[in-house]
């Protein structure tokens, strides 16, 4: 069995999981993150929701229910930890821009408006008005993206199609790293003679530096150019996890990616060890703290049995609004379905209550009365809680 120690273990990468082991690795503790697979960023805009319903998201934080996490995180912890997000992302290929105090909209691939706090810097140009003219480019044959929804619901907008040779959005932001397709899209563009306005494209523009080439095409066909998130597979929402996974590595984090905690080693109230599957000679990693940031049902984080709801990793308790009867519904993307609210309940220094565990943390989707649907306030959620929980652990560790 190979053995590893670290300070701190976070088990779970998706955007919460990052921001707690980044908060850890810039406070000097050495830490890893374990993580099975993708996380749901990856099917997300890559925009940033704080509290989507609302105008003024850090404003609105003290009319949530008092068991909601943001509550127990409080408007100062939420405001400085998205404001260390947007500093992690300006070391990175997609800053971030936005102000948490107003919520601003973006166009959607179908044509509605989606309310969201801080976006990529790709999407900065998303008009927040009717006003302004919109020519979309689209791509022939490309699926997630529908630019006739567009321009039949908002004015001023119509499209051209090119022929990208490839009907997925990684396909075509693939082909988009290739500077003779650039160099050919770009003239082709040009053709266009577009008159007035901004100019609108599916987010495909490319997979590691997205600005580059936004900026490129602005400059040659001088327009303000910005990106439409597609439905998922989302491209923003896998650069947004790209992105923080290898800003962790540089800074001297460590992943195990791909690998998932089959069990966990205790000494009385405090965990020691937890062991990673693998097919030939599995892993033991040690900490002196743990994270637990799996995510909620989507992730595997918490899966649903007939009657009841199991925690994963360490078979915490899970907090469930009733009974079943009062939480069913077949149709999980429900905004306020009652099983929004299961997940483990957390005290104010982010342990779990009802567990003895005196070295575990919770962060992100898994923890309970997050109703992140309702709320619309999913990663931005994973970064308060992320980081909230991670200063908790620094205490620990001190
Ligand atoms: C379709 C969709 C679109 C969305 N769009 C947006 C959006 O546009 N903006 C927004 O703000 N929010 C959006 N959300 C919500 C948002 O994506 C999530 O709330 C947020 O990303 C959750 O982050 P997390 O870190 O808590 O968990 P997750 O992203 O779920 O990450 C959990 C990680 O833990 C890993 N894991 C689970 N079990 C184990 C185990 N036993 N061992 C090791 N690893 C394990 C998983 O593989 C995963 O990588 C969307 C959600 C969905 C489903």
């Amino acid at each position: 069995m190979n053995t590893h120690e670290y300070d701190a273990v976070v088990i779970g990468g998706g955007i919460a999981g990052f921001l707690a082991a980044l908060n850890l690795v810039d406070a000097g503790f050495k830490t890893a993150v374990i993580s099975r697979g993708d996380p749901v960023c990856c099917l997300s805009t890559g925009c940033i929701d704080v509290l989507s319903r609302a105008l003024d998201p850090l404003k609105t934080i003290k009319e949530l229910p008092e068991d909601h996490p943001y509550r127990i995180v409080g408007k100062k912890g939420v405001t400085e930890s998205l404001a260390y997000f947007i500093e992690v992302m300006k070391e990175t290929t997609i800053p971030y821009r936005g102000d948490p105090k107003k919520n601003r909209e973006i166009l959607t691939p179908v044509g509605t408006i989606k309310k969201t706090c801080l976006v990529p810097e790709t999407m900065a140009h998303a008009p927040g008005n009717n006003e302004d003219h919109i020519h979309i480019i689209s791509f022939k044959g490309i699926k997630d993206f529908y630019p006739s929804y567009i321009t039949s619901r908002i004015s001023n907008t119509e499209f051209s199609v090119f022929d990208a040779k490839s009907v997925s959005t990684i396909g075509i932001a693939g082909r988009f790293e290739d500077k003779d397709f650039l160099r050919n899209f770009i003239s082709w563009a040009q053709d266009l003679d577009i008159p007035y306005g901004k100019v609108a494209l599916p987010a495909v523009l490319g997979l590691n530096n997205p600005m580059e080439i936004v900026k490129e095409l602005s400059s040659r066909i001088n327009k303000e150019v910005f990106e439409i998130p597609t439905l998922p597979p989302s491209i923003p929402g896998m650069r947004l996890f790209r992105a923080l996974k290898s800003v962790l590595q540089t800074r001297g984090g460590h992943v195990y990616w791909g690998k998932t905690v089959s069990s966990v080693e205790r000494q009385g109230p405090r965990i020691e060890a937890v062991t990673l599957a693998a097919s030939g000679r599995p892993s033991r990693v040690y900490g002196r703290a743990f994270i637990l940031a799996t995510g909620s049902f989507v992730s595997g984080g918490l899966f649903a049995l007939r009657d009841s709801v199991k925690e994963t990793v360490f078979d915490l308790p899970v907090f469930v609004p009733g009974h079943r009867k009062d939480w069913f519904n077949n149709d999980f993307f429900t905004p306020g379905h009652a099983i929004e609210k299961a997940g483990i309940l957390i005290d104010s220094s982010f342990r779990p209550k009802e567990s003895s565990l005196e070295n575990l943390f919770v962060c992100g989707s898994i923890i309970a009365h997050s109703e992140i649907m309702k709320n619309q306030c999913g990663h931005g959620l994973a970064i308060a809680t992320g980081s909230a929980a991670a200063k908790k652990c620094i205490g620990e560790l001190s």
